[in-house]
């Protein structure tokens, strides 16, 4: 094994407070397309366009055919190598780091695979605290009116999304669904629209105050998957450094400020993270 493996491993186990902060690429092994890097959605689909408040203003029947697209790949999809080592090590009995540390996984992902793949290994109280899903969820909805907030793991969420055509290539441009018939809100006497239950470009990423408070103490930064270009979970890294912790890297390629990292594992993280950890 290489040495920076082996020294990686080392800082693990030693460190009492380990954040990870996981983007797009962790789950891309599950067959979930990223936005950017090779193979993202970026190529075929301006995915920045459809996920903001406005877009959905503006099209909530684009916007629920993008969401229902991205619904159907991730309730299809299962967990991967990489998901499953995350939610070993956050095992209060891992092995692998040290007695009484903590390790808090920060997902921008929207998929649910951490959750999913924590649940498998873990009684949900415990798999639920191991992970912020900062840019919540695609499996829950928001009334647009009452603001209540549910999961819906519906396949498909409604009728009338159940017969478009499940390809964002092929579809465009997406044909208009009336709005009665996207999905809405089923409490009694509420009936508002609902959207996803997602932060969108423009809104306030979810459990700031306790992430702020993770990243402050954090002695180690483990970066899965991300192209640190979103912001503020792009800045995680950086401020786990300048309060003299230690970062690691994994990323098929290289992403901006990655040359200020203490380890850089370049490849897919199914394989790198295996590797590094030592499962
Ligand atoms: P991104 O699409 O901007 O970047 C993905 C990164 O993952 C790239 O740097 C790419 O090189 C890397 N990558 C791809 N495959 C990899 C692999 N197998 N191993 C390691 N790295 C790999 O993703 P992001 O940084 O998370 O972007 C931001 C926004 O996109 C987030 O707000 C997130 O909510 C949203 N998003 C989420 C999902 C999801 O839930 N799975 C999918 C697409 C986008």
């Amino acid at each position: 094994m290489q040495a920076h493996y082996q020294t990686f491993r080392d800082t693990l186990k030693h460190s009492k407070h380990t954040i990870v902060v996981c983007g797009a690429g962790l789950s891309a092994a599950s067959g979930i397309p990223t936005f950017r890097g090779a193979g993202g959605l970026w190529r075929t689909f301006n995915a920045i366009s459809l996920a903001t408040p406005q877009a959905f203003d503006r099209d909530p029947s684009v916007v629920w055919q993008f969401y229902h697209y991205r619904r159907e790949v991730a309730l299809a999809a299962s967990p991967n190598r990489a998901h499953n080592i995350l939610a070993s090590l956050s095992l209060s009995s891992s092995p692998f780091r040290g007695p009484g540390s903590s390790f808090k996984v920060i997902t921008q992902n929207v998929d649910g695979l951490s959750i999913n793949a924590a649940l498998a290994v873990s009684n949900p109280t415990e798999a639920l605290d191991a992970i912020i899903q900062m840019h919540g969820s695609i499996l829950s909805t928001t009334c647009m009116d009452c603001d209540h907030e549910e999961e819906n793991r519906s396949s498909p969420i409604c009728e009338a999304l159940g017969s478009q055509e499940l390809s964002l290539e092929s579809s465009l441009p997406l044909g208009n669904i009336p709005l009665v018939d996207l999905p809405h809100c089923t409490r009694e006497g509420c009936n508002g629209l609902l959207r996803p239950a997602v932060v969108w470009f423009g809104e306030e990423p979810r459990r700031m105050n306790e992430i702020n408070e993770l990243v402050d103490n954090a002695d180690l930064c483990i970066v899965v998957g991300t192209s640190s270009t979103v912001y503020p979970a792009a800045g995680f890294a950086f401020a786990v450094k300048e309060n003299g912790g230690k970062v690691a890297i994994f990323n098929l390629e290289r992403t901006p400020g990655d040359d200020e990292a203490d380890w850089l594992f370049l490849g897919p993280c199914e394989d790198t993270l295996f590797t590094a950890v030592g499962l």
